[in-house]
C-alpha cells in the first residue's frame, strides 16, 4: 500500500519535473508547447505572447548570473496571479517567457492583458531586499488569425519581439504578416552594409550650399551612398541605426570627409566646410569628438571646416548627454547646424540654450510656405532665426522662384537641386569656385 503510494507520487514529481523549468519553477516550454497544440486542436482562438528582459546579458555581466536567476525568479513570481485557467505562464528559456491566453482572438482584449503584464512588472521586483528595475520587449501573435501551426505561431511571436527589439526595446507589437518580409529586408540591407564596411562599399557625395546674396558655394553637404547598392540613403541609415553599425560608419564617414577637405587644401582649392550627419545612435560613440579632433590635428585643418548636423530628435532624449556632446563639439571650434528643421518637435525654445550656428529648414516647410504668393511665414521664421543670432538655410530648393522669394527674405544659404544635385568630389571641383547664380541664369538662358 505505502510502497505503491509513494512511487504514485514519485511518478507524479519527475512528471512535474519534466513539466516544469527548475529555476523558476513555472511550466517550461514543453509543458507550453503541449497546452498550446492542445488547444489549436480544439480549434481555440487565442494568443501567444513572448517577451524577454532588455539588456539581460548585461545584466548578467555586469551584476553576476545569480543576480540575473534570481531576477527571472523574482519576475517569476510576480507574474503567477496573472495564470488563471485560460492563462497559461511558461519560461521560454533564457530570459525568454511565453504567455497562452485562450478563449478570444479580440485584439483589444489581448493588448489589455499584455499591457495588464507590462504594468505588473514595470513596478521593478525585489531582490535582496532591494528594488530593481527593468524593461520587457513583447511580441504577441493570435491563433488561428496568424496561423494554426505550433512553430509558425511561435516564430511569428518572434518575429514580433525581434521587431520591438530593433526600434528601441521596452515596448509591444502584435506580429503583421508584412514583419516577415520587413524582416527579411532588413537583414539583407543589415548584411550588405556589414559587406562595405569591410570591402570599402562606401561613397560621399557632395551637394553645394549656396550664399544667396552672392551665388557663391560656402560649403558642401556629404551624403552617404552605398557604392554598389541603390538602396536609398533614409532606408540604409535607419538599418544602421537598429543595428549599432551607425557608430562605424558614422567614423568613416569623418575620415572620409576630412580626407576630401585635406585633397582639396592640397590641390589649392580655398577653404569651404564640409556638413557631417550626425544619428542619434552616435551618442553612444563617446570616442566621437576626440577622433574628429584628431582627424583635423593630423590634416593641419580648421575645425571650423566642419560642420556636424544633428535632429531635433537628438534633443528630446538623453538632455544632460545631448548638452555636454554639442558643448564639448562647439568648445573643440567645430561648427554645428539643426537639420529637418520643422519636421519634428523642436521648439524655438531650444535654439536659445543649445549651441548650434546654424537651421536648416526641411524641404517640407519650405515647400508648403513657398508654395504661395505669400511667403510671410518662412519670412517670420527667417527673421526670428536671425534674431536668435543664427544663420538659416533652405533645403529642398529646386526651382527659381523659391530661390528668389528665399532671397528675398534674406535666407543666408540655399541647398537644392535648383543649383546642384549631391555628386561626386571631381563633380564637385567643376563647380567649385563658380558663382552658382550666373551658372544657372547662363545654363537657363542657353536653353
Ligand atoms: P538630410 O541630412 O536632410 O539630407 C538632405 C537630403 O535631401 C539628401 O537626401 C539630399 O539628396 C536631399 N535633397 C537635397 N536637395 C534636394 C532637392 O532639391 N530636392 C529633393 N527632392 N531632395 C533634395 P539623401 O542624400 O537621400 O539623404 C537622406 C538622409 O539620409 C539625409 O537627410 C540624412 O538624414 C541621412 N544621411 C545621409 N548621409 C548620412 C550620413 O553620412 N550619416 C547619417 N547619420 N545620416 C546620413
Ligand atoms: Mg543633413
Ligand atoms: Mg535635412
Amino acid at each position: 500500500m505505502i510502497d505503491s503510494t509513494k512511487i504514485k507520487e514519485q511518478e507524479e514529481y519527475i512528471e512535474y519535473l519534466a513539466g516544469h523549468d527548475y529555476l523558476t519553477n513555472l511550466p517550461n516550454r514543453h509543458y507550453f508547447m503541449e497546452r498550446l497544440n492542445q488547444a489549436l486542436k480544439n480549434n481555440e482562438a487565442g494568443a501567444v505572447i513572448l517577451f524577454d528582459i532588455d539588456n539581460f546579458k548585461s545584466i548578467n555581466d555586469t551584476l553576476g548570473h545569480v543576480y540575473g536567476d534570481q531576477l527571472l525568479k523574482a519576475i517569476a513570481l510576480q507574474l503567477k496571479p496573472l495564470q488563471t485557467e485560460k492563462v497559461l505562464i511558461a519560461r521560454f528559456g533564457g530570459d525568454e517567457f511565453l504567455i497562452l491566453c485562450r478563449g478570444t482572438e479580440d485584439l483589444s482584449e489581448i493588448s489589455d492583458f499584455a499591457k495588464k503584464i507590462r504594468r505588473q512588472l514595470h513596478g521593478g521586483v525585489m531582490i535582496d531586499g532591494v528594488e530593481s528595475y527593468f524593461n520587457i520587449s513583447m511580441g504577441i501573435t493570435c491563433f488561428p488569425k496568424d496561423s494554426s501551426n505550433l512553430n509558425q505561431l511561435i516564430m511569428n511571436a518572434d518575429t514580433a519581439m525581434y521587431k520591438i527589439k530593433r526600434s528601441g526595446k521596452n515596448n509591444m507589437v502584435f506580429f503583421h504578416e508584412d514583419m516577415n518580409l520587413e524582416m527579411k529586408e532588413k537583414l539583407n540591407t543589415e548584411n550588405i552594409l556589414r559587406d562595405a564596411i569591410k570591402n570599402d562599399g562606401f561613397k560621399l557625395l557632395y551637394q553645394p550650399q549656396v550664399e544667396s546674396a552672392t551665388g557663391e558655394i560656402i560649403g558642401f553637404e556629404a551624403l552617404l551612398r552605398l557604392k554598389n547598392h541603390p538602396i536609398r540613403p533614409d532606408v540604409f541609415i535607419g538599418v544602421a541605426e537598429e543595428t549599432g553599425l551607425i557608430v562605424e560608419i558614422g567614423r568613416w564617414v569623418l575620415k572620409e570627409a576630412v580626407g576630401q577637405l585635406k585633397a582639396w587644401d592640397q590641390k589649392g582649392f580655398k577653404h569651404k566646410s564640409v556638413a557631417v550627419n550626425f544619428s542619434i545612435k552616435q551618442l553612444r560613440d563617446t570616442g566621437y569628438i576626440d577622433y574628429l579632433k584628431q582627424l583635423l590635428f593630423e590634416a593641419n585643418l580648421d575645425p571650423a571646416l566642419i560642420e556636424v548636423e544633428i535632429t531635433e530628435s537628438i534633443l528630446l532624449e538623453n538632455n544632460e548627454e545631448t548638452f555636454l556632446f554639442l558643448n564639448e563639439l562647439k568648445k573643440s571650434g567645430f561648427r554645428i547646424a539643426l537639420d529637418d528643421f520643422g519636421t519634428g518637435y523642436a521648439s524655438f525654445n531650444y535654439l536659445t540654450y543649445i549651441p548650434v550656428d546654424k537651421v536648416k529648414l526641411d524641404k517640407s516647410i519650405n515647400d508648403k510656405f513657398l508654395k504661395h504668393e505669400n511667403s510671410d511665414v518662412i519670412e517670420s521664421l527667417i527673421t526670428l532665426v536671425h534674431s536668435l543670432k543664427l544663420e538659416i538655410t533652405a533645403e529642398g530648393i529646386e526651382s527659381w522662384d523659391k530661390f528668389e522669394k528665399l532671397r528675398f527674405s534674406k535666407c543666408d544659404y540655399i541647398q537644392g537641386y535648383l543649383f546642384s544635385r549631391p555628386v561626386e568630389a571631381d563633380e564637385i571641383e567643376k563647380i567649385y569656385e563658380a558663382n552658382m547664380i550666373d551658372l544657372i541664369r547662363k545654363s537657363e538662358a542657353s536653353e
